[in-house]
Formats: structure tokens, C-alpha cells, sequence
């Protein structure tokens, strides 16, 4: 396809969703030039529904808190963990960290499409069918070929690149940037349904985790939206599926079934939505910065989904990415490896680590222990809420040591 025409701009951000829509906002509020190249139409389906209280500290910082407060989203103050007849709730304002006591579950197509009507209000542009094909990154400034629905194509200059594109992974794939992850191939089957849950203890204003009662690395979603609606998901590795129906209704019905909890909850859910997969989506990066460019969110790396981290670790890294960038744009030296790259990864690498606690089990006996001390809960509680880069935080700054310790104690109290 022959290329007619070059264009310009000072930043272009790959991908319009919460990384890419907050990154351009923070910029555009700075007073510089932004381009938002965006693949598909809005609203568009996504994963990702439960949200942590810390990210709404970034909504806030881009100006839309008040828009997304006044969407009517499910309000959410916490998270319950359910296995067998053991259950434990956590209430984010009851965490060790300042910060926002509570967030809100949403369906996504309806979120990212605020978050990036916001940032269009307030100057940014957005070019919604378009999509970076291919990028030129050894000459002065960065070139990347924008293809249009129509299949025309054209380069866009760029005085930085910030890669948004989550599970698109666009910079990775076409710098050679992709690094395996650390975490086995799981996958997800999930589905939205009409609820009618009425059964204590479940808590609306809370995502519910409940755990397979055989397999421990065998976990379920329960986030109810504001509508009586709630997304509900199985994650499991690729062996718990191979008994299991292909057909995803059925799939994601059996597993169920085997989780008389679970069952329960749901007894009365009306299943009027086709179930969806997604698997292999744990992914990591070479580096998270290079010349001219930045990679934001699930562009970078993404860890798991059971502690709902996702859209919070793209919006930090959406946040200190902008910042940073606003430095260097002004003229000022900076150093991506020190003030970006490091002190993002400490607070994935604080997930990561009760993530891999979650699913060898230490975790788990943790958050189901019922004698653990307040204080100890209202640490763990703030990891849970996502202030996952609170130094002051025991279970922040020492997070294996500490979870080794809790296991210890936990398994001595049990014997
Ligand atoms: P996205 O939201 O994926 O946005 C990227 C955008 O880039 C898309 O709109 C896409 O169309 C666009 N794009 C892609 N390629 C191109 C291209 N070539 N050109 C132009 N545009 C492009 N997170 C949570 O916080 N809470 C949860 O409860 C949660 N549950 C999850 C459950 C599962 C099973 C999984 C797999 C993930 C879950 N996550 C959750 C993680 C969450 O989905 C992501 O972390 C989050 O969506 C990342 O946001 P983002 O802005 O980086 O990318």
C-alpha cells in the first residue's frame, strides 16, 4: 500500500484504553502535543472489571474522578475470598496505607470509553479504526505506519512513543522486546450474567474470589456490576481443563458445579451471554523504556489476574511515564531506567510475589487464617486495594520474607 503523507506530532500514545487514555490526559493537561491512535471503535468489550482504590488516585490526577464517580459504576469497598465454609473479607478503609477507601467494578466497554471521552474533551485527540503497523526506530525521531480502515496507510512522525496497546503488544512484538513470563499457562473462560444473588454473606460492594475445593490453583470471579448484572470467570491452568467440555458454557458451568459455594451463589443466575476465553496471557518485556519510546500497562508485563492489579499497574505506570516524559519534553535530563523502570517494577514485584503465594497455596492459608492480627490484615488489605509501592508497608517492602513468616505462623497455630 503506497504511504501518501507524513505527519507530525510531539507524543503519539498506541492504544486509547486506561493506560493509553490517562498517559495522553496527564500530557495534554501539561500543555503538550498528544495523538492517541487508537485499533478499534469504542466502546469495545475488555477485560479487566474489578478495580483497585489506588488507581482512582490516577483518574483523580487526569481530572475525570468526578465523571467516573458520576457514571453510576457498582461501588466496591473491598474483597472476599470464599473456600469451602471458610470465608475472609477485606475492607480497603480499613488498610494501613492512606489512600481511597474504596473504588468501583465496571464493565469495561463502558470505563474505557469515559476515561477516553474525558481525555478527548479536554484536548486530546483520538483517531479511533487506526492501527500502528509498523515502526521505524533508527533514525532522529521515531516513525510509525498508521494503517486506516479503508487499508490507506501514512507515517506519523513522533518526538516519543508511548505504547498503550495492551494485549496488542505493539512495540514489543515489532522491536523484539517480548521475554517469556515467569508464570505457567493458565487461562480464563468467563461470561456475564443476569445475577439475582441473594444469599449472605455475599457483599455486592466486594469482588468475590472463591476457590476450587480440590484444586487450590483452581480460582473464580464473582464482580457484581450496578445493573444485578455480574461478570463470573474460572481460571485454571491448561491440565484442569482437559476433563472439562470444549464448548465454553458448559466448561465454565462444570467448574462451577464442582464448587458447591459457588453453585450456591449462582443458583439462581439467569446464563444469557455466550462465554469467552482467554489464555496465555501472562507476558513480559526486555526492557520497559528505549530510545524515543516507553511501554505502558499490558504492553509491558502482565503478572495474573487474581488480585485484579491490571488496570492499576497500567494507570501508575500511564502516571509516572507522563511525568517523566513532561521533564524530558521541557529540556530537563532523566533517567527511564532509574525513575521509571525501577520503581514500577517494585510494586509489580510486590504482586508478584503474593501472586506466586496464591497459587503455591502460602497465600491463600494467609488471607483464610482466623486468628491473624488487625494490623496484619490492614497491610495485607492495602496491598489488596493496590497501594503496592507503599515502602512503609512491611508487606510491601519485605514481601516474601513477611509471607514466609505469616505462613509459618499460621501453619504453627493450625498444628
Ligand atoms: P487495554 O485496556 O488492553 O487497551 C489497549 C488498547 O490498545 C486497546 O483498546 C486496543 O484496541 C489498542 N491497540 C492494540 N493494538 C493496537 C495497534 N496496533 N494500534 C492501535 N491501537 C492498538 N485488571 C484489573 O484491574 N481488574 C480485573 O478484575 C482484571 N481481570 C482480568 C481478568 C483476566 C482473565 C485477564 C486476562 C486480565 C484481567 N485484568 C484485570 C487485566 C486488565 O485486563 C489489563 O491489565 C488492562 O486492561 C490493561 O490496560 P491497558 O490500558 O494496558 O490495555
Amino acid at each position: 500500500m503506497p504511504i501518501t503523507d507524513m505527519q507530525s506530532r510531539t507524543v503519539v500514545v498506541i492504544g486509547a484504553g486506561p493506560a493509553g487514555a490517562i498517559a495522553a490526559a496527564l500530557l495534554n493537561r501539561k500543555g503538550h502535543d498528544v495523538l492517541i491512535i487508537e485499533r478499534q471503535a469504542f466502546p469495545r468489550f475488555s477485560i479487566g472489571e474489578s478495580l483497585l482504590s489506588h488507581c482512582l488516585d490516577f483518574v483523580e490526577e487526569a481530572g475525570m474522578l468526578d465523571a467516573v464517580q458520576a457514571a453510576g459504576f457498582q461501588f466496591k469497598n473491598g474483597a472476599a475470598f470464599a473456600c469451602g465454609d471458610q470465608y475472609s473479607a477485606f475492607d480497603f478503609g480499613e488498610g494501613f496505607s492512606q489512600g481511597k477507601p474504596s473504588t468501583f467494578q465496571v464493565q469495561r466497554a463502558d470505563f474505557d470509553q469515559l476515561l477516553a471521552d474525558q481525555a478527548a474533551l479536554q484536548g486530546v485527540e483520538i483517531r479511533y479504526l487506526q492501527e500502528i503497523v509498523s515502526a521505524d526506530f533508527n533514525a532522529a525521531q521515531p516513525v510509525l505506519q498508521v494503517r486506516r480502515e479503508d487499508g490507506s496507510q501514512y507515517a506519523l512522525q513522533a518526538g516519543f512513543v508511548l505504547d498503550a496497546s495492551g494485549y496488542g503488544r505493539v512495540l514489543p512484538r515489532l522491536l523484539d522486546l517480548e521475554a517469556p513470563s515467569d508464570f505457567p499457562l493458565r487461562r480464563a473462560v468467563f461470561t456475564h450474567v443476569e445475577d439475582h444473588i441473594q444469599s449472605p454473606p455475599f457483599d455486592r460492594n466486594k469482588i468475590l474470589v472463591s476457590v476450587h475445593p480440590e484444586h487450590r490453583d483452581v480460582w473464580f470471579w464473582t464482580i457484581p456490576f450496578s445493573n444485578g448484572r455480574c461478570s463470573q470467570g474460572v481460571v485454571a491452568s491448561a491440565e484442569r481443563f482437559k476433563d472439562k467440555p470444549e464448548d465454553l458454557d458448559a466448561c465454565l458451568r462444570a467448574f462451577i458445579d464442582e464448587t458447591p459455594s459457588l453453585r450456591n451463589t449462582l443458583k439462581d443466575a439467569v446464563w444469557d451471554t455466550p462465554a469467552r476465553t482467554i489464555g496465555g496471557y501472562a507476558a513480559n518485556v526486555k526492557t520497559l523504556h528505549g530510545p524515543g519510546f516507553a511501554l505502558l500497562g499490558n504492553a509491558a508485563e502482565f503478572l495474573d489476574p487474581v488480585f485484579s492489579s491490571g488496570v492499576t499497574i497500567a494507570m501508575r505506570s500511564a502516571s509516572m511515564a507522563a511525568n517523566l516524559l513532561d521533564q524530558q519534553l521541557r529540556g530537563e535530563q532523566v533517567d527511564w531506567e532509574n525513575d521509571f523502570a525501577i520503581p514500577l517494577k517494585r510494586g509489580v514485584d510486590t504482586f508478584r510475589a503474593y501472586v506466586e503465594g496464591w497459587y503455591d497455596g502460602s497465600f491463600q492459608d494467609v488471607i483464610f487464617f482466623k486468628d491473624s492480627q488487625p494490623e496484619i490484615r490492614a497491610m495485607i488489605s492495602s496491598i489488596l486495594a493496590g497501594y503496592a509501592w507503599d515502602l512503609r508497608n512491611p508487606f510491601v517492602s519485605e514481601p516474601k520474607r513477611r509471607l514466609r513468616m505469616l505462613t509459618e505462623i499460621c501453619a504453627g497455630e493450625a498444628s
